[in-house]
């Protein structure tokens, strides 16, 4: 259902309202400064990136290992009990392979994200990140890869310190 705007009761603002002050407003830009907290379980991970490390956490509950780590287990509702260090290779559990970017612009090469299932994680938990040295045609479901880092000065504590991961034999 649509409606014109002259069916709805009111008034529209009209420039001379805001020069005759008739309505309230200001030009004060506030110089609001901000830090984003990714918490305690998020900001390990990001730090242990930053050295070249994957971090996930394990319940003893569900004995469940999953990364990226994160402070209570989704299953059992209480608290995670251990950081785990894992591998930083894994299997390729599903990707896609993208021509176009974020803005629709057509990529020339495509990017291939993925989620991967990181080595001494449980069964079916993973990262989604980007394939990288790889024909598109050849990746494959199960495929092994390993992580390629970036070097340790230009790392951020991001996951894209990670470039992409690549396959492995
Ligand atoms: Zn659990």
């Amino acid at each position: 259902m649509t409606a014109k705007i002259k069916e709805f009761p009111g008034v529209g603002l009209r420039e001379s309202d805001f020069t005759e002050r008739k309505v309230l407003f200001t030009e004060w830009k506030p110089d609001a400064r901000y830090a984003w907290d990714a918490g305690v379980a998020i900001g390990r991970y990001l730090a242990e990136l930053k050295e070249g490390r994957i971090i996930g956490v394990r319940c003893h509950h569900c004995r469940r290992t999953v990364v990226p780590p994160r402070i209570f287990c989704e299953w059992c509702f209480r608290p995670m009990d251990e950081w785990v260090y894992l591998e930083d290779h894994g299997v390729v559990n599903t990707f896609s392979i993208c021509y176009v970017q974020w803005d629709m612009e057509r990529l020339e090469e495509p990017l291939i994200p993925a989620v991967i299932e990181i080595a001494g994680a449980s069964k079916g938990v993973g990262i989604l990140h980007l394939l990288g040295e790889v024909d598109p045609r050849e990746v494959k479901i199960g495929m092994k890869v390993k992580a390629v880092w970036k070097p340790a000065a230009e790392r951020i504590g991001a996951i894209t310190d990670i470039r992409y991961f690549k396959p492995i034999n």
